[in-house]
């Protein structure tokens, strides 16, 4: 075997939860990447050691805009078994300019800011969460179902000021529509009213994987319960900044927001 690993890839070049012995050669930009080490290897990402499970389970995420490659080292023993150059497949995110808006509509006020500085407080200490579990390992479910209204990665240019770029999934629906919780997971945030987001959820998977559910009606969970696959923790809404009822689905590797969409293709 050329390498010294069993590797689990989700959300790759593959069209399902896939195994493969060997290191794939390319990845897309935001990919989320899962494997599982032999007993006794370590391994670096672009030189900083990746957290491993007791069962050898790791996992990262491919950002956005990622230009690669990356660089992957396994270690047996602190010895390096291989170093593995992996190329990132680049991807056309759509972009929409939108000139003439009033300036009010692009900058928020100054009462405005202080909410979401209070706000992005909270979400902050939700992602920086890296719980032991490994909920991860199994792949992630569609929350509801509806129309794709947004898709990860796209990005609005309002009076030429470039804006975040979209970092989820938006899943047009009925209001008051069930939402099921995507993976296993620890809730770690549940909010009734954030500015942006509205009524918002996030579940840890562990090793830094978290999944947010935005802009909901109701909010079925709390802070601190342990939720399953399946399992409804909510409904759809349009709180917060939002202009109808939608699901805005995000699945993040600490800061780094994957592409929800990549998760579930099979
Ligand atoms: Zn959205």
């Amino acid at each position: 075997m050329k390498f010294k690993l069993l590797l689990v890839f989700i959300s790759i070049l593959y069209s399902n939860f896939a195994h493969s012995k060997i290191l794939p050669s390319s990845i897309l930009q935001g990919g989320l990447v899962v494997g599982q080490l032999e007993t006794g290897d370590t391994l670096k990402l672009n030189g900083n050691s990746i957290k491993l499970s007791n069962d050898k389970y790791f996992v990262f995420a491919i950002d956005r805009d990622e230009i690669g490659p990356m660089n992957i080292t396994v270690l047996e023993n602190d010895k390096i078994i291989s170093i593995n150059q992996i190329k990132v497949i680049k991807r056309d995110y759509e972009i929409q300019r939108i000139n003439g808006l009033p300036k009010k509509m692009v900058t928020p006020d100054e009462e405005v800011i202080k909410r979401i500085i209070a706000d992005n407080k909270i979400i902050v200490k939700a992602k920086e969460l890296d719980l032991d579990n490994t909920f991860f390992k199994k792949n992630f479910l569609m929350p509801t179902d509806g129309i794709i209204s947004g898709v990860f990665g796209s990005q609005r240019i309002l009076n030429d000021v470039p804006k975040s770029p979209h970092k989820g999934l938006d899943i047009a629906a009925p209001e008051g529509q069930t939402i099921l919780s995507t993976n296993d997971g620890i809730v770690t945030l549940a909010e009734d009213n954030l500015y942006y987001t509205g009524g918002t959820i996030i579940i840890d998977h562990g090793h830094g994987v978290k999944s947010i559910y935005a802009h909901m009606s109701s909010v079925d969970v709390v802070a601190q319960q342990k939720v399953s696959k399946g399992e409804m923790i909510g409904k759809v809404g349009s709180t917060g900044r939002s202009t109808g009822p939608h699901l805005h689905w995000g699945v993040m590797w600490f800061n780094q927001y994957v592409d929800p969409q990549l998760l579930v293709n099979q």
